[in-house]
């Protein structure tokens, strides 16, 4: 008799997915819903066309030049704003609005509040006014603060963000406007993700313009991002039946199946109905807030996907990420399957990042466009310099930006980018770089030509100058740069504030000395190619064409003087160092307080999820995986009784006993030494508890993983209490 059907009745549920969303906006319909974009899109924002409408001119003027060009906007014309976005709003059926913001969970929080105001007859009014867009004031005192608020000091104000749009959320239920804002203590300290990266951007475009001047450009620069992002999907009926995926996001127990990711066939494979179904959501929901998703495909693993944006000003593409995770979420419970973001859901399965595409631009050019003769193009190889130097002076930063526990389990885990952080130029430009470091200039570029196919039919195709890379850290991808260490579920504000900070130090310093040169009398190109083929020589080491994932890179790695920090707690050790400290201060980032709060709060996060972790697997292994393996003991053994009283041998049966036995006392011994671990509190500050979790945690975890595991392909299939790899990764 089985003992446990429920994965049974899983399957059954999995398999009864009719085609159509089972609840949600979408409910059941015969015919898809339009998607037309021209339509849809920004149909929920209140984005330019909204303003220019419903706003006087100069009002609309004034908001223009704060978007478009970082102006200050005159808090006297908030009124008319609020007015008119509350307007709006309550035509798209919204009760309540909500300053939405990003606290450094990592995530996002909204307070909502109604539009109604009593008025006199006993009845009410929708209201909404200039003081309520620009400022509100939650409760900070349950956000984390990394010791910048003391307990008693509760409150937090939220600052309405003009230059990222307002927009509608819809729900079954209702609606309501959400206005994207800033968070700060009471004394003005950033506590979220927004302030730096505003203030990054504007240190970037300070110092880029600057640079620009010295060859004849004027304009504002401004940071562009396209966060790629990468996930799973599982059906919902097996995510409720992992306490695992629940509590933490990844599987803690699961043996690897017979197939894996091995037969490559699910890259770029056809994309599932159910799947495309979801994505297509997804895409419609996101159109109507205004976010340029483009780009839909299956990934490398069973159940992994990818989806991604058009890029957009770093601020509003940070924005547009959140809003993707949690339209992603939301939207596949429509379609009866979990979206996991972390970092590592299955072991020994791929895992899933957020590749940051990374660039600078005027308002009419990208600085990272190297033309078809990069050698020539001087501007080109001076930003280009200069993003080499901030690398290699700030590996240390880029890879503390990434750091967090979910992102353990890729980085320097063979599959995603190492941890030692590099940058890959490909041929062409890495060419075009030793031309320089051997005679000062570069006379000529690497060409593509055309790449026959060998069929009359077919057409000739123009062939890069160099080929992909896809085990760089930091890449150089035709003419933006993609830094493919984020995880996958982690917000890209810190890391894009790292590129912009890092980036703004370094133009400024090749620029201090360019001007420098020109005082003494130098030519313009002389001091240009002088310094480019200075910093050049300098920073080479800092460039790797080759494999990322071999050992040989890791020797040479280490020849080389690069650093190769290993787990988040080596990188975070890092973060708030004299170096950057000195570096974010001067840029007008992150003060030095706000510097070492953001360190704490990382390294709490750090502690409270492994040790999330470290309970829940106790928990799955003692009441879950134990028991089953018990009760499958205890019929062996009654079989093994039986069948010695009828004298019949039974070598095999007892063998069998022998080896659950076995592996019951490796459980129960691992167990217990975790649970002992977790008992241990590693000491009082935050700072010692993370190390004791990873180092004594994490270790035991896996004791208990590796007999569980074991002990999965010995128990009957009908007494595992838990959905397995194969049924999550391959029911679709
Ligand atoms: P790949 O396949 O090389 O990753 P994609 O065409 O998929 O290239 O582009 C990846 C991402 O890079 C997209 O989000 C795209 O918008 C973004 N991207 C392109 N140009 C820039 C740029 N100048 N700045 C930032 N991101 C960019
Ligand atoms: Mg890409």
């Amino acid at each position: 008799m089985p003992r446990i059907t429920a994965r049974f009745d899983t399957l059954a549920a999995a398999k009864g997915w009719d085609g159509d969303a089972r609840s949600g906006a979408a409910g059941a319909r015969a015919v898809p819903e339009s998607m037309d974009i021209e339509t849809l899109f920004g149909q929920h924002t209140f984005g330019l066309a909204e303003m220019r409408a419903r706003l006087p001119k100069q009002v609309y003027k004034a908001l223009c030049r704060t978007m478009d060009h970082g102006e200050p906007l005159d808090p006297s014309m908030a009124d008319v704003v609020a007015l008119a976005m509350k307007e709006w709003a309550l035509e798209k059926g919204a009760s309540h609005y909500t300053h939405w913001f990003q606290p450094l969970t990592g995530s996002t929080a909204e307070k909502h509040d109604s539009f109604i105001t009593p008025n006199a007859g006993g009845g009410a009014v929708a209201e909404f006014n200039g003081k309520e867009l620009i400022q509100g004031e939650p409760d900070a005192s349950s956000f984390p603060s990394g010791g910048l608020r003391a307990t008693f000091e509760a409150r937090g104000y939220t600052a309405w963000d003009p230059t990222s749009p307002a927009f509608v959320v819809e729900t079954n239920a209702g609606c309501y406007l959400s206005i994207p804002t800033a968070f700060a203590s009471w004394t003005g300290e950033a506590l979220d993700t927004k302030i730096p990266l505003l203030r990054s951007m504007s240190a970037l475009d300070g110092q880029a313009s600057r640079a620009l001047k010295l060859f004849g450009v004027d304009s504002r620069v401004t940071a562009t991002c396209g966060p790629e992002q990468e996930f799973f999907l599982i059906d919902q009926e097996f995510f409720y039946r992992r306490p695992d995926l629940m509590t933490t996001g990844r599987t803690l127990l699961g043996a690897k199946p017979p197939r894996g990711q091995e037969l490559e066939d699910h890259y770029f494979g056809s994309i599932p109905d159910r799947v495309l179904a979801f994505m297509m959501e997804v895409e419609r929901t996101l159109y109507r807030l205004g976010v340029p998703v483009k780009t839909r495909h299956n990934e490398v693993a069973p159940g992994q996907f990818e989806m991604a944006p058009i890029y957009e000003n770093a601020n509003l593409a940070a924005d547009h990420q959140q809003l993707m995770m949690i339209t992603l979420r939301k939207v596949a419970r429509n379609y009866g399957m979990a979206c996991l973001l972390h970092e590592k859901p299955f072991a020994g399965v791929n895992g899933s990042g957020k590749h940051l595409n990374w660039s600078l631009g005027t308002d009419s050019a990208n600085l990272l466009e190297p033309g078809d003769t990069p050698h020539d193009n001087m501007q080109f190889l001076f930003f280009c310099t200069a993003v080499l130097r901030a690398v290699e002076r700030h590996q240390d930063l880029l890879r503390a930006s990434v750091a967090h526990a979910g992102n353990d389990h890729r980085l320097g885990a063979n599959e995603a980018p190492p941890a030692i952080i590099s940058v890959f130029l490909g041929d062409q430009l890495t060419d075009v770089l030793e031309q320089i470091e051997r005679a000062g200039t570069a006379t000529e570029s690497k060409q593509g030509g055309l790449l026959g196919l060998g069929s009359p039919v077919l057409p000739n195709l123009p062939q890069h100058a160099g080929d992909r890379n896809r085990t760089s850290p930091f890449a150089f991808t035709g003419n933006k740069f993609e830094f493919r260490a984020p995880g996958s579920s982690q917000s890209v504000s810190f890391a894009a504030t790292v590129l912009n900070t890092i980036m703004a130090e370094s133009l400024d310093e090749m620029t201090t000395a360019l001007e420098a040169e020109l005082a003494g009398g130098a030519s313009f190109e002389d001091a240009l190619s002088g310094l480019i083929a200075a910093e050049v020589r300098r920073v080479k080491r800092i460039v790797f064409n080759g494999d990322g994932y071999s050992q040989d890179w890791q020797d040479e790695a280490e020849r080389r003087g690069l650093l190769n920090l290993r787990t988040t707690l080596d990188a975070l050790e890092t973060l708030p160092g004299e170096k950057n400290r000195a570096l974010f201060e001067k840029y007008g980032v992150l003060t030095h307080r706000e510097l070492e709060s953001r360190h704490e709060v990382a390294l709490d996060q750090y502690f409270k999820t492994v040790n999330i972790e470290g309970e829940t697997t106790a928990d799955m292994a003692g009441t879950m995986v134990l028991p089953a393996a018990v009760r499958y003991l205890n019929d062996l053994v009654a079989a093994a009784d039986r069948t010695r009283t009828l004298g019949v041998e039974t070598r095999g049966l007892t063998r069998t006993v022998q080896i659950v036995n076995e592996l019951v006392d490796e459980l129960r011994d691992a167990l217990d030494a975790l649970v002992a671990q977790n008992a241990e509190l590693g000491g009082e500050d935050v700072h010692s508890k993370a190390y004791h979790v990873r180092d004594n945690v994490i270790p035991a975890m896996a004791q208990v993983r590796s007999a569980a595991d074991r002990l999965e392909k010995v128990v009957p299939d009908d007494y595992w209490p838990l959905p397995t790899y194969r049924d999550m990764l391959f029911v679709k």
